[in-house]
């Protein structure tokens, strides 16, 4: 990412920081396969530290931590309940399907991010020949589709009880967990005190380069690590990565506020342009979604070609039909990037008020 470009498709577009790339560069490896990595080592046990939980295994992405998660606690022809706009079940290519055999059984995603309580007791099976056994509950934390929504302490301990009573385990992912614990002031680890297993990006609002963790006990982390190997994410010298990722854990997590003041601005400053429709209410964490109304001079994919060829700012529509694009805030966006956003937008959208508006300011 070059400095001039504004890149808001995805908090997945930050690149590491010079502390990073110099830590990658100094860190001591060793062969992670024979349990030999130092740097791997450390990130391993400061992220279950961080999450609470006995052990840490580091995976190559956040989709092969679901896969490696769900099928750590699924047998092929078990069931899982998950949100029918989660990641898991919207974007991870059916894997759990495809190398698990697993089937999702899926719930509508509520506006705060939340699946209802009743539907998820509903959904869960009987015992019947005729039924797949009901395994596993899947969360989001944040959940992405729901502007981010960060769920509450009290909501997870809902389901986690719900869990309890059925016998089931409960996954968070919790790919955007530090944002979700940020938002509502709480400890991660607060956040999956009762869940069986977790999983957390540290290449998105955390800027490494490469990777995830998955945490839970420390018999869920063993058999999580033939999982993982069966799935070809063994890998070697990833203390290369590993050091990058104890800066996410160590210093990017303490600063995620700042992406959530700069989505909130966002939000603020677009909601002032004619012919955008945002709830500015819903910016929780560094998601925001807007639309763009049907007497509005241009479309999304007009004025999503136009930012990138006039403005160089990156933005993506996310519905066409809807005519909603998706944006996201991160380490790359400053204060004084949301406002010349903005002001590109406002002269796409209302050149007339635009125009006006720099008059007065002279
Ligand atoms: C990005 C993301 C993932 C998976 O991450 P990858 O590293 O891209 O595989 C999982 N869940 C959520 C909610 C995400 O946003």
């Amino acid at each position: 990412m070059t400095m001039s470009v504004i890149d808001l498709r995805s908090d997945t577009v930050t690149v590491p920081t010079p502390e990073m790339r110099e830590a990658m560069a100094n860190a001591p490896v060793g062969d992670d396969v024979y349990g030999e990595d130092p740097t791997l080592n450390l990130l391993q046990d400061e992220a279950a530290e961080m999450l609470g939980k006995e052990a840490a295994l580091f995976v190559p992405s956040g989709t092969m931590g679901n896969l490696t998660s769900v099928l750590t606690h699924c047998a092929r022809g078990d069931e899982m309940i998950v949100g029918k706009d989660a990641h898991i079940f919207r974007y991870e290519v059916a894997s759990a399907a495809m190398y698990g055999g697993v089937q999702p059984n899926t719930l509508p995603v509520q506006a705060d991010g939340t699946l209802d309580l009743d539907q998820i007791r509903s959904a869960i099976r009987g015992d019947n020949a005729h039924f797949p056994p009901t395994r596993l509950i899947c969360l989001e934390n944040t959940q992405a589709s729901a502007f981010g929504a960060p769920l509450p302490v009290k909501y997870i301990s809902a389901v986690a009880e719900i869990a309890r009573v059925y016998n089931l385990k409960l996954h968070v992912d919790g790919a955007r967990l530090f944002n979700a614990a940020t938002a509502l002031g709480v400890e991660a680890r607060e956040l999956v005190a009762e869940a069986d297993s977790v999983s957390v990006c540290l290449s998105k609002g955390l800027c490494a380069p490469v990777g995830s963790v998955i945490a839970g006990s420390r018999e869920f982390i063993k058999r999580a690590h033939r999982v993982r190997k069966s799935l070809g994410g063994g890998m070697r010298q990833a203390g290369i990565l590993a050091a990058a990722g104890l800066i996410s854990l160590r210093v990017m997590t303490k600063r995620l506020q700042e992406d959530h003041d700069t989505a909130r601005q966002f939000a603020e400053g677009i909601g002032q342009i004619p012919y955008i429709k945002v709830d500015v209410n819903r910016v929780r964490t560094n998601i925001i979604y807007f639309n763009l109304t049907p007497d509005a001079p241009i479309s999304v994919e007009q004025l999503s070609a136009r930012l990138k060829d006039e403005h160089d700012i990156l933005m993506r529509p996310y519905d066409v039909r809807e005519q909603s694009v998706r944006v996201l805030t991160h380490y790359w966006i400053k204060p004084e990037h949301i406002d010349r956003t903005v002001t590109a937008m406002r002269s796409l959208l209302d050149p007339a008020g635009a125009r006006r508006e720099r008059i007065s300011a002279d």
